[in-house]
């Protein structure tokens, strides 16, 4: 290990650390190289002697388990259930009861999930339902899920944010990290990129009243990007001296969330994009199958050309008495969303999604009036804060990450649509509620979409 590889796992452990005050449920973050070997003595620290129950596929049991098994050697009952690698295991309700009820057959034992996305999900709600903490050693720098709070799973045929605490123990041993693909660091990169976006969404949601900011979480959100988002090439290039920042960034990250309670400090509206994809199967053929945070990558492009457009207008030039007459009721406001919608389970969300922040004329009016008063202020933070577009989508072609909507099949005439229904997914305010209450979102899309707009050009195999 090189000087500065110590380095950088000193003071990243050091920052872990310092948040681990303020978290509610995760005691414990081992980051650096061999920590999967301290794994079964930290267990017998924090727990005692108790039975464990590790849950892997074979893929991920291939890369972990020879250093999972050794650390375990000393405890007294270590049982193991290891998914079969084909078909790849789906993170949806059902793997989630099939784990539940095989953890269930060994009572009181402390699960510990060896995996990245799917598996962690899959034994975080388990354990959740099974009123058990769990640990988990990961297998990827993939996504910050580690050490969030909610799981991530398919439910009534979309992928939904359930509720349920995160690990009390999470183990990121550098030695395995290493060995996953490279598209798995990609994927890591890319669902860092959105949280630029996502901090940039809170921030408008707090000036207009919506979702004040907790300048304690918003730091570390930001600290946790700067991290991760250190090198890019490295990160394209496999390189061993990128996995530390990266690492660090997305334990971070999914800290910030917990910390918070909510995923607001980690997920905007570049997240809504990869919900809503998510949500119509996109890439779920591919094999493997299109990860979340090439979908995030992909979403934070689109959002920062958004950012792009909005933050050259000058909001304080609008008439709020004529936008605010002319503002929609729910039912005429869903009745626009539903025509843009291609199947009922996205309508369904929508009416459930919408009206919660739908306002009002006299909060519509309210929320206008901040706005406009904090415009000036508000833009040149959000400048310094927001990267152009052209620069997220650089950094993630470095990065060897996805970038472009063309990369997983869709056309330019789908995102078009996109940007019009996305805000109707989620009761989450963001920068599209902004534009879409200013007025200003139906010009912004014809400009992205316009001669010299971003989105012009596009390849022509998927136009
Ligand atoms: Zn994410």
């Amino acid at each position: 290990m090189t000087t500065d590889a110590a380095n950088e796992i000193a003071q990243g452990t050091e920052l872990l650390d310092k948040v681990l005050e303020r978290t509610p449920t995760t005691r414990v973050v081992s980051f650096g190289y061999d920590t999967a070997l301290n794994l079964g003595a930290l267990i017998r620290e924090h727990h005692g002697p108790r039975s464990v129950v590790c849950v892997a596929d074979e893929t991920t049991w291939a890369a972990a388990g020879d250093r999972v098994g050794q650390s375990l050697s000393s405890l007294d009952q270590v049982n193991r259930i290891i998914l079969p690698a084909r078909p790849r295991p789906y993170a949806n309700i059902d793997l989630v009861h099939q784990v539940r009820d095989a953890l269930a057959q060994t009572p009181g034992a402390l699960p510990i999930a060896v995996g990245s996305g799917t598996i962690n999900d899959a034994v975080k709600l388990a354990a959740a339902e099974l009123e058990t903490p769990y640990w988990v050693v990961g297998s990827a720098p993939s996504m910050d899920g580690y050490t969030a709070a909610g799981a991530s799973i398919s439910k009534d045929g979309f992928k939904q944010n359930l509720a349920c605490a995160a690990p009390y123990g999470v183990i990121m041993d550098l030695h395995i990290l290493k060995t996953a693909p490279q598209i798995m660091w990609a994927s890591g990169f890319g669902d860092m990129i959105g949280k630029i976006s996502a901090i940039a969404d809170w921030r408008i949601a707090d000036v207009v009243g919506v979702e004040p900011v907790d300048p304690w979480v918003r730091e570390l959100a930001e600290r946790s990007a700067l991290n991760a988002l250190s090198d890019p090439s490295g990160v394209g290039a496999r390189a061993e001296s990128a996995l530390p920042s990266l690492t660090v960034g997305l334990l971070m990250s999914g800290l910030s969330i917990q910390a918070y309670n909510s995923s607001r400090p980690g997920s905007g509206a570049e997240h809504m994009f990869s919900h809503l994809w998510e949500m119509e199967h996109v890439g779920l053929d591919f094999d493997p199958p299109l990860s979340h945070g090439a979908k995030v990558g992909i979403g934070s492009v689109a959002v920062a050309a958004l950012y792009d457009e909005l933050l050259q207008l000058d909001l304080t030039a609008m008439n709020i008495p004529e936008r605010v007459s002319h503002w929609p009721s729910i039912e005429e406001a869903l009745e626009r969303v539903d025509a843009l919608h291609s199947t009922e389970a996205l309508r369904n969300v929508a009416a459930s999604q919408l009206p919660k922040k739908h306002p009002e004329p006299h909060e519509l009016e309210r929320r206008l009036r901040a706005a406009v008063a904090a415009w000036p202020s508000l833009r040149a933070e959000l400048r310094r804060l927001m990267k152009p577009a052209d620069e997220i989508r650089d950094s993630l072609v470095k990065a060897g990450a996805h970038h472009h909507p063309h990369q997983v099949g869709l056309n330019k005439d789908r995102i078009r649509v996109d940007y019009l229904r996305l805000r109707s997914t989620r009761e989450r305010y963001t920068s599209f509620d902004l534009a879409e209450e200013t007025g200003v979102l139906p010009d912004i899309v014809s400009t992205m979409f316009g001669p010299g707009g971003i989105w012009n050009e596009w390849p022509d195999e998927i136009r």
